[in-house]
């Protein structure tokens, strides 16, 4: 994102501001109202968050990540003790909730720290 003067913002470094869920530009005010809603902006520097999109970026890296580290546990569990169904459903259901919901809203602020500091925004044709 540039300023008026056409000037880079500065920003945090990316990770860290993805990691603590924060504001990409200074690092302190929130970058979400719930869960997975953002706010409308900046709290701390009043940056408008209306920039940010990062679709379904998240859930995709959730999905794959999540989902075979669900698997291979599962399969480990299996191969290991053979319990029975219901020890499958009591401990892997929690497991893949906790494995999906935790990491995506890290995941989610990470992308849009990323696109914030890579400036990236949908294509456009300029004349
Ligand atoms: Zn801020």
């Amino acid at each position: 994102m540039k300023n008026s003067a056409g000037k880079k913002e500065t920003s945090v470094p990316p990770f860290k501001a993805g990691l603590s869920c924060s504001c990409p530009r200074c690092g302190k005010g929130k970058l979400f109202s719930g869960y997975l809603n953002l706010a409308p902006c900046c709290p701390a520097c009043g940056l408008d968050y209306s920039f940010a999109d990062s679709g379904d970026g998240p859930a995709v890296f959730v999905i794959l990540a999540g989902g075979l580290v669900a698997v291979l546990a599962v399969l480990a569990v299996e191969l290991i003790w053979r319990p029975s169904f219901w020890v499958h459903a009591a401990v892997g259901i929690p497991a893949v909730l906790f494995a999906t919901l935790l990491p995506l809203r890290i995941l989610k602020s990470l992308l849009i720290a990323l696109q914030f500091h890579h400036e990236a925004a949908e294509a456009r044709i300029d004349r």
